[in-house]
């Protein structure tokens, strides 16, 4: 693919959000990247549950009409103009960016200034702008980034690992937040894309990861995919007593297991999210808290310094992606994409914007399919 406009065409595909519920599939004008920003060719863009939610159920941080996407791979096809004045909080990494650079965008946009950011908690900015709710992401063939979320792709990492950075990250925060110990037992409810990350990142940091899901295709695909640690355990329900318990699905039924899985002292991450109605029903024992000496961690997103974090992990060849990428599909297929994430029939999902299908490398095995 050339440089956008080169050939006096600036139009590209798209996927726009216009209102809660529904998407269109469209040509766009290609965006110019403003002063400190890049223009991104898109290789690869993630799909999450996020994203699901995002287009069909709305989200508290989502400002329309936008295009969806915050897992975002590509290539510097093109920079804006220097910033007008020195931006104070850009870090020293944002330095030398050149077109042609592979890399990854760390999804948010933080003020460098605020109480959060000065405390080294950027993703709870009270200015953040995340890419794909606040300003466009990477269901279209370029997208603009700002050269302070920019970081560069190791050279041993494909991109379609590389693009794992993101949930990774979220995983790697929710760890860090939840101070996880070597030889600590790890509860973590749902192996979904995330809690399957949880697991794996889990197991590195020297825990012993107990997974507890439900659905038993997705239980045998986990279990049995090539990635998974020898020190993992997988089973329907709890079995044992955890120091960390990760709740990765958006179920309240998993709360109550994980709450009643606590050791002494545990501490339970708050990683899902529930559905409104659901979050006001739940009930949990602040006795229970009290006794136990429990502790409630709340986990949202990540830190820059997460993205740099994941991506070495990934470098390194210790935590496995590879095969957890269930479809690959081009953006005009982002439909069957969601249903995938909705019926839980897949595993992750990857989007390649501005190929063709038949250039979509296609895996068969689906959840499904392997049971
Ligand atoms: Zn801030």
């Amino acid at each position: 693919m050339s440089a956008p406009g080169a050939a006096g065409e600036g139009r590209m595909e798209a996927v726009v959000v216009h209102e809660v519920g529904t998407y269109a599939h469209l040509r766009v004008p290609v965006p110019e990247p403003g002063p400190g920003e890049a223009l991104i060719e898109v290789h690869v863009t993630g799909l999450c549950r996020t994203d699901l939610k995002l287009i069909r159920h709305g989200h508290r941080d989502l400002d329309l009409p936008r295009v969806p996407g915050e897992e975002v791979v590509g290539e510097i096809v093109a920079l804006g103009p220097p910033p007008s004045e020195p931006e104070q909080h850009i870090h020293d990494s944002s330095a030398a960016f050149a077109v042609g650079d592979r890399v990854y965008v760390y999804p948010g946009l933080w003020c460098g200034r605020c109480p959060s950011c000065r405390r080294g908690a950027e993703n709870l900015c009270r200015e953040m702008r995340i890419m794909g709710f606040h300003r466009d992401g990477g269901f279209a063939e370029y997208t603009t980034a700002p050269l302070q979320s920019l970081i560069a792709i190791p050279d041993t990492l494909s991109e379609e690992q590389a693009v794992f950075a993101e949930p990774l990250s979220c995983c790697l925060n929710a760890l860090e937040l939840a101070r996880l110990g070597e030889g600590e037992a790890l509860g973590i409810w749902g192996a979904g894309p995330a809690g399957t990350l949880l697991c794996r990142a889990g197991a590195l940091l020297g825990a012993t990861p107990h997974v507890v899901e439900p659905d038993q295709r997705r239980r045998n695909y986990v279990a049995g995919a090539p990635g998974a640690p020898a020190s993992a355990s997988f089973a329907a329900a709890v079995a044992t007593q955890v120091d960390v318990a990760v709740v990765a699905a958006g179920d309240p039924r998993a709360y109550t297991e994980a709450v009643k899985a606590l050791s002494p002292r545990g501490r339970l991450v708050v990683f899902s999210g529930l559905l409104p109605a659901a979050d006001d029903a739940f009930h949990i024992s602040l006795n229970a808290v009290h006794y136990h000496e429990h502790t409630l961690v709340g986990a949202y997103g990540c830190c820059f310094r997460h993205g740099q974090a994941a991506l070495d992990l990934l470098a390194g060849g210790a935590l496995r992606v590879d095969d957890l990428i269930s479809h690959r599909l081009p953006l005009a297929e982002l439909a069957r994409g969601l249903d995938a994430v909705a019926e839980r029939s897949g595993m992750k999902v990857h989007l390649y914007p501005g190929v063709p299908a038949q250039a979509c490398v296609r895996t068969p095995s689906t959840v499904k399919e392997t049971t």
